[in-house]
């Protein structure tokens, strides 16, 4: 299942995001010591580096943040 959502550490256009995975959500409730990390979602574009860090509640940019480079 996947969604377009502008991603800030990707270009203008908009990109395809999914629902995180048990690794990364059990990350983000462990970093911002919250319990909802299985609702978020990550932007899948890919970049030349690999996949994009970035993770956001669905409805809430401003709450997102990168993972660190071991989620690449
Ligand atoms: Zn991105």
């Amino acid at each position: 299942m996947s969604d377009y959502i502008h991603c800030p550490n990707c270009d203008d256009r908009l990109h395809p995001f999914g629902k995180v995975n048990q690794a990364e959500a059990a990350h983000i409730n462990e970093e911002l010591e919250v319990r909802d990390g299985h609702g978020w979602w990550r932007c899948e574009n890919r970049t030349p580096e690999g996949r994009c860090l970035w993770v956001q509640p669905r409805w809430h940019q401003a709450k997102g943040f990168s993972l660190p480079e071991s989620f690449r």
